[in-house]
């Protein structure tokens, strides 16, 4: 590490990668061993920030125990510059044994929505947990104060939570490189709650896709019962920013090797004469049965048999790079691939002609770039695939955007492609149609598509992902807004006794009265009516109550006390003070037809929780389950709010999970709006706003940012102080009441 450079750089804090393994093989030739680093992707995006930040990375070094931890050290230092490679020391077997389990038998088939390729060993699980716990343990033991750290993949997803657990102020990032599963299809993995419970140790997540990161919050809505927005969740007191970074690749260095390398040129100069008359087709994998290798050899039959004209005009060349050979589904995926293409070469092959040039092997950078570069289309077709870097790598090589880029519509990379000619596929005729377009499609097309395709994937490079990872992770904490402070009610008192004019917005259940298990039984008590009346009689007051309740029971419980303002169903519905009408705020709830659809959905789930019973409002409609057992009642919620989602998502409304509670209600019915209202009214020299629940967070929100808003009870909110509980409100208000009489006399 060089000292300079992270005492020089006003940097946002060393950055630690994380890992499941280092950009550094260990292997041993001759008795000897050496250390190579990697040239991937990630590798080239991470070093440069390393570097800069003086860094560390840690991950596993490959090797199973045949080093002593000085000779792997020195190994590895060998290769890293201004920055440090750490290895994970793992007992002997234990490495291998974390790697093959449950990150590659379970979690990999099933992210990428193979179930039925899922295998789950209990002691597997076991093996995952005590692999996280060695990583743990080193990024601890290496660990100072300011680091950001930036854990990377589905073999890690248990750390975040340890670490967090270990020191709770520590900054950390996770990006997820594999799709992230539907909750249905998440719902099969074993142990499936606690890997999320893992992941929301970080400050951020980070998945390739919008659809990927919309899959993670409905699973932690139906399996763990936790709300989220679009771009955060609240947890445990800590916001956990959630976002859509695709990942990008390194196009300058391709293009660099095919203009500047030697090697790089004469291959291309070799490759071009050698399939001078033939169309070449490329394909690039590693050997894994998500890549869709048998299915693209059925439609290249499929084209062949289709089109004999073809014949020796055509070279498919399909590179499988040897993945995982450990695991038994990979060694029949082999074979299999290997019985097709000798199938095809047999079929179709001639003397001079072999259809297929399968290499099964790893091929180097430049020769890779070479392919590239000549190949007139790239057939990339995943069956799923968190992005495929394969199809950017293509795109970045074609200098004269002259080739033409066929892509899985299942690949994280269609999101961003939309030129690339996107198939099924599982459709092998749909595929070899596409194939076939792309072998004739006119230059001028060719090149339209193309050089909108390289501008992209020049633009969002893996250096500028990187950076806006980076940049979101350091901005933890400098966005969120301090936690609330206890109310210090003298001071609240003097304010009030200096102010002319005082709005007062209060919520009602669990802000002046206690929750009940009944909500029919929450009526006010006559104290309460009591000190809301001598608070509404003052000239200088416009109190509000604001719930979420329906307008008759608020006015059958509240309707008398003179003076009071009557907000219902969230703010839909006002009462103003003195009147005895309800006006709606927002539009009428007239065209809200999904209303009578969610009624039967609902009615199905009071059958299925006796207790439980459906409220409808002229806004929304309410399923209560507070007198339900309680993990019966979270399940089902959780169950209902996930169904909704998903039967709502063309419309405006939207399930909201509350205390015992599932309400479905148009996104534009909050409680800001009537806060909004009397504001526009009003011109008050103070103002209070109270409230208990995450509903209420609307009107903290829209006063004024010298407000005094407050909220009751325990958790995370955006108001500026708190109060212990409805009790503590009410003597606030008693005191505030009595302060105002004491002045009238
Ligand atoms: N690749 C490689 N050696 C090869 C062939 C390919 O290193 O012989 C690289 C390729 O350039 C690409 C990566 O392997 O960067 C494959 O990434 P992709 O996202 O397509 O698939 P993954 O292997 O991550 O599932």
């Amino acid at each position: 590490m060089s000292p300079s450079a992270s005492t020089e750089q006003p940097s946002p804090g060393r950055l630690v990668v994380v890992s499941n393994r280092l950009p550094v093989t260990l292997s041993q030739t001759n008795g000897e061993w050496e250390a190579r680093a990697s040239s991937g992707g990630l590798a080239s995006a991470m070093e440069p920030i390393l570097r800069q930040t003086g860094g560390l990375w840690i991950g596993w070094a490959g090797d199973d125990g045949e080093l002593d931890p000085e000779q792997r050290a020195s190994l590895l230092s060998s290769t890293a510059q201004d920055f440090a490679y750490i290895p994970v020391e793992f007992p002997p077997g234990a490495g291998e044994a974390f790697y093959k389990g449950y990150p590659n038998q379970t979690v990999w088939p099933l992210f990428h929505l193979f179930p039925a390729r899922m295998n789950f060993d209990p002691p597997s699980w076991h093996d995952y947990v005590a692999g996280n716990e060695h990583f743990a343990a080193t990024v601890a033991a290496n660990l100072r104060e300011g680091d950001l750290i930036w854990i990377h993949d589905y073999h890690l997803m248990l750390l975040p939570r340890m670490l967090r657990e270990q020191d709770p102020a520590i900054k950390l990032g996770f990006f997820l490189h594999i799709p992230f599963p539907s909750s249905e299809a998440f719902a099969f993995l074993p142990r499936g709650d606690e890997v999320l419970l893992g992941l929301l140790g970080a400050d951020l997540l980070a998945f390739h896709t919008h659809q990927h990161l919309q899959h993670f919050r409905s699973c932690l809505l139906r399996i763990l019962a936790i709300e989220s927005s679009m771009d955060s969740v609240e947890y445990q007191g800590r916001t956990i920013k959630l976002e859509a970074l695709p990942i990008g690749i390194d196009p300058t260095g391709l293009a660099s090797l095919i203009q500047h390398d030697p090697r790089t040129k004469e291959r291309i100069e070799e490759l071009r004469s050698q399939y001078a008359d033939k169309h070449v087709i490329v394909a690039v994998d590693r050997l894994d049965y998500t890549k869709g290798i048998p299915e693209r050899l059925h439609a290249f039959r499929t084209l062949m048999r289709q089109r004999p004209d073809l014949k020796e005009k055509v070279v498919m060349l399909q590179v499988a790079v040897p993945s995982r050979e450990g695991i038994g589904e990979y060694q029949s995926l082999s074979s299999e691939i290997n019985e097709l293409v000798g199938e095809i070469n047999g079929e179709f092959g001639t003397p001079q002609w072999t259809p297929v040039m399968y290499l099964r092997q790893s091929i180097e950078r430049s020769s890779l770039a070479a392919l590239y570069a000549v190949a007139d289309v790239a057939w990339v077709t995943p069956l799923r695939d968190g992005m495929n870097l394969v199809a950017k790598e293509y795109c970045a090589c074609k200098l004269n955007d002259d080739g033409v880029l066929v892509l899985s519509q299942f690949a994280g990379a269609a999101v961003e492609m939309g030129e690339a000619l996107l198939v099924n596929p599982y459709d092998e005729e749909q595929v070899a149609a596409a194939v076939e377009r792309a072998l004739s499609m006119r230059p001028g097309e060719r090149k339209r598509r193309m050089r909108h395709l390289r501008e992209r994937v020049s633009r969002n490079d893996v250096f500028d992902w990187a950076r806006r990872f980076l940049k979101s992770l350091a901005a933890v904490g400098l966005e969120q807004t301090p936690s609330a402070q206890a109310l210090n009610v003298r001071a609240v008192e003097d304010a009030y006794k200096k102010a002319s004019r005082r709005l007062l917005i209060l919520d009602y259940d669990g802000t002046l009265v206690p929750i009940q298990d009944n909500p029919g039984n929450a009526v006010p008590p006559d104290a309460l009516i009591r000190t809301l009346t001598r608070l509404a009689a003052d000239p200088g007051n416009v109190v509000a109550v604001l719930s979420g309740r329906s307008a008759d029971e608020m006015e059958d419980w509240l309707g008398a006390v003179p003076g009071l303002h009557l907000g219902a169903e969230h703010g839909a519905l006002s009462r103003k003070a003195g009147t005895e009408t309800w006006e709606h705020l927002v539009p009428t709830p007239g065209a809200m037809e999904w209303k009578a659809k969610m009624r039967s959905v609902f009615e199905h789930f009071v059958q299925r929780a006796p207790g439980s019973f459906v409220e409808e409002k002229e806004y929304s409609i309410v399923w209560h389950y507070r007198r339900v057992e309680p993990q019966f009642g979270h399940w089902l919620a959780a169950e209902l709010a996930g169904l909704m989602e998903g039967l709502l998502a063309e419309t405006d409304a939207r399930p909201v999970l509350g205390r015992g509670i599932v309400e479905v209600r148009p996104v534009w019915v909050n409680k800001g709006l009537f806060a909004s209202h009397l504001l526009a009214e009003e011109e008050p020299s103070l103002q209070l706003g109270a409230g208990d629940d995450s509903t209420d967070e609307d009107v903290f929100d829209r006063l004024g940012e010298h407000a005094w808003t407050i909220h009751v009870g325990t958790g995370r909110s955006r108001a500026q102080y708190w109060l212990k509980d409805t009790g503590a409100m009410l003597r606030l208000l008693d005191t505030l009441a009595a302060t105002a009489e004491a002045r009238a006399a």
